[in-house]
């Protein structure tokens, strides 16, 4: 569908019943450096743009929420980019202006990504009274040889102090992002990182398996022979190993990439993989509610000029900065709720909550790929009768995705 065009109408909606709560995501496109891996829609040396970006995400925000009859909030996502990049005052301006358009709570959940050594014990405060209640800090590995071949711009003593920071600022919810799976990483640095990042007692891990992505500098090095690819089976000792430390550690695992303490799963995410509805705000960014999905321009420099120069109405959940919007076809949101719901680790689909969704038995739509499933031991049905992946599936969740395309 081209710019701003109207969604086709639904003209026979299924029973889809959504939970009546909206999830926000705000992406901040705007890092200092740019890491070799990063294929996310960032953009460094653009600081002069933070001010006319903002204002146009306090446009959108209000123009969207303007839009009568959508339900109120129960989450916002600061991500990245680097969020940390924003003055304290304007991740204020956005909150406000999120409570104001889409009621969100005041207790809702409001997570934020941070650089580690990028921000002081002022700023933390000022986010913590903003309403910012969790912290995810992007701290990747503990070690020099792996951040520099990253192009990370801190060490692991930025980590710690970022970590102490946060708690002296009563952030009550830290989370961690560790990759691995790194050219050259051995179980054994794999093992210190980890140990390492345990010692900061976070209450919330997200580990990710590197992907090299086409038309970054690991790539470029990758095709040149100057470094040599990650081993996979490396990689699936390294996340084995993982869920059994983070286990005795007192993190469950609920989600295929995170572990966290009881009560600090993202429930932001959680809203996400349950297939549930939400909007995004900023260059780049998608969503999907109303049962359309959409996403937005990437350039934020064309962001900041099509709300500028917005007219008229947009329908809900569009703006004039979306770029392409299609309605959602009933196969499609039943694929994406099993694709997403299976993520989540110890929950999975609940088939009572798929027929009240749809008006259709799970085991009616998809009972030849589950039984495949089964039979391979990918998934199993836990005792309420939930469907979801067993530790090998964990393994190979892609294989297991594929399924429902
Ligand atoms: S800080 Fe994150 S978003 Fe920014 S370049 Fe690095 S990986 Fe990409």
């Amino acid at each position: 569908m081209s710019s701003n065009a109207a969604p086709a109408p639904v003209t026979a909606a299924p029973p889809s019943v959504p939970s009546a709560l909206l999830a926000l995501y705000v992406h901040v496109p705007f890092c200092q450096t740019r890491c070799t891996y990063c294929a996310f829609n960032t953009y460094a040396g653009m600081a002069a743009r933070i001010p006319p970006y903002v204002s146009a995400l306090l446009s959108e925000i209000r123009l969207v929420g303007s839009a009568g009859g959508h339900p109120p909030a129960s989450t916002l996502y600061f991500g990245g980019g680097t969020p940390s990049q924003l003055p304290a005052e304007f991740v204020r301006q956005i909150i406000r202006a999120c409570a104001q358009s889409f009621a969100l709570d005041p207790s809702a959940e409001i997570s934020f990504e941070a650089n580690p050594g990028d921000a002081d014990g002022a700023y933390f405060r000022a986010l913590r009274q903003a309403g910012v209640n969790r912290l995810s800090i992007g701290m990747q590995s503990a070690h020099e040889r792996e951040l520099r071949l990253f192009a990370r711009r801190h060490n692991f003593d930025d980590v710690r102090a970022t970590v102490q920071l946060a708690r002296q600022a009563s952030l009550p919810s830290v989370n961690l992002d560790l990759i691995y799976g790194i050219p050259g990483q051995s179980m054994g640095s794999w093992q210190r990182s980890l140990e390492a990042a345990l010692t900061l007692a976070p209450d919330h891990l997200s580990l990710y398996s590197l992907s090299i992505e086409e038309g970054t500098p690991l790539h470029v090095r990758l095709l040149s022979g100057r470094m040599a690819a990650p081993d996979p089976d490396l990689a699936a000792d390294m996340v084995e190993w993982a869920a059994e430390r983070l286990s005795a550690a007192g993190l469950r695992q609920y989600e295929i990439s995170n572990w966290a303490a009881p009560g600090h799963a993202c429930q932001h995410n959680v809203h996400v993989w349950r297939n549930e509805p939400y909007l995004g705000f900023g260059a780049g960014a998608h969503g999907c509610a109303a049962r359309v999905r959409y996403e937005n321009v990437t350039s934020p420099d064309d962001y900041i000029a099509r709300i500028s120069a917005q007219q008229g109405t947009h329908l809900f959940p569009l703006s004039a900065a979306t770029a392409t919007a299609a309605a959602l076809r009933t196969a499609e949101e039943m694929a994406d709720t099993m694709i997403l719901g299976l993520r989540l680790t110890e929950e999975g689909i609940d088939p009572a909550a798929f027929l009240a969704r749809f008006g259709r038995e799970l085991w009616d739509v998809y009972g030849s790929a589950l039984d495949r499933l089964l039979a391979h031991g990918l998934i199993e049905c836990s005792a309420s009768g939930a469907v979801r992946l067993t530790r090998r599936g964990h393994l190979l969740g892609n294989h297991v995705f594929s399924e429902f395309v």
